[in-house]
């Protein structure tokens, strides 16, 4: 599991996020959902190790990788997670097999590169297009590469950051499906951040409602929908909606 206790964040005078819990169960599709604003990437940005919390402390399985209180601050590099953005964030002046192949490079797992490469590339169904730059790919292609690249050492956990948002609707839908049947093949652990409330319904084993730097509630789909518990749970995602 991923645990993360009494967590927070504040930017000059602004709370982003309260000290907050939350556990994210191995193998599990766990989606942030909230407003813009709530929060929710500052966590998720807390756990890559691009933000530094003011308190707290998290581990991703049993590796600690944040404590403030045992002064551990693991670089992004040491803890173990793979990250897919909003935009991608592809090397241009890579090609498909260089962006993918870079995850193995950076951890050193270069053994047999070509053939895990391949086999990535199989996964995600990009054959015939490992010559491409980022720039001849179209937007759900690109996804696909940043997917790749993401997963392909098998971290422990993989953090997505909005990853569908830049995609236009229809592809949306599609690529929604994909991920998640990608997720479930390859039995990964995810933390999915969006203010999307059907692509939080959709995609998750485990919703966390956020708002105002602070988790309003969490649980399966279906009990936040039938039971929201708190007004504006209910609001936003509830069947009184
Ligand atoms: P969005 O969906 O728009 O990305 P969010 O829920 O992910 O929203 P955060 O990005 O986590 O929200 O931001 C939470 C709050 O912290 C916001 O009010 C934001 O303006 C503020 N904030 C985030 N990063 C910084 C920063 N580096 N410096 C100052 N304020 C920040």
């Amino acid at each position: 599991d991923v645990v993360i206790r009494g967590v927070q964040k504040t930017f000059d005078k602004l709370q982003a996020l309260q000290p907050t819990d939350l556990r994210i169960k191995q193998g599990q599709f766990t989606t942030l959902l909230g407003p813009s604003g709530c929060g929710k990437t500052t966590l998720l940005r807390m756990i890559a190790g691009l933000e530094t919390p003011d308190s707290g402390e998290m581990f991703i399985g049993e590796e600690c990788i944040f404590s403030s209180a045992r002064r551990i601050d693991k670089p992004a590099s040491r803890r173990n997670f793979g990250m897919v953005f909003q935009d991608f964030a592809l090397w241009p002046h890579m090609t498909v097999f260089e962006n993918i192949a870079f995850g193995l490079r950076a951890s050193g797992r270069t053994k047999q590169l070509k053939e895990q490469v391949q086999e990535a590339v199989r996964t995600v169904r990009l054959q015939g297009l490992e010559e491409r730059y980022p720039h001849q790919l179209s937007g759900g292609q690109q996804q696909r590469v940043a997917f790749a690249r993401a997963v392909i050492t098998r971290p422990q956990l993989v953090l997505f950051d909005e990853p569908l948002s830049a995609l236009d609707a229809m592809l949306r839908d599609e690529m929604r499906l994909e991920l998640i049947n990608l997720v479930r093949e390859i039995g990964l652990t995810a933390l999915y951040v969006t203010h999307d409330q059907i692509e939080a319904m959709s995609m998750s084993d485990e919703i966390v409602v956020m708002q105002s730097g602070k988790i309003l509630q969490s649980g399966k789909p279906e009990h936040i929908y039938n039971k929201p518990e708190h007004p504006f749970v209910a609001k936003f995602i509830g069947k009184s909606n």
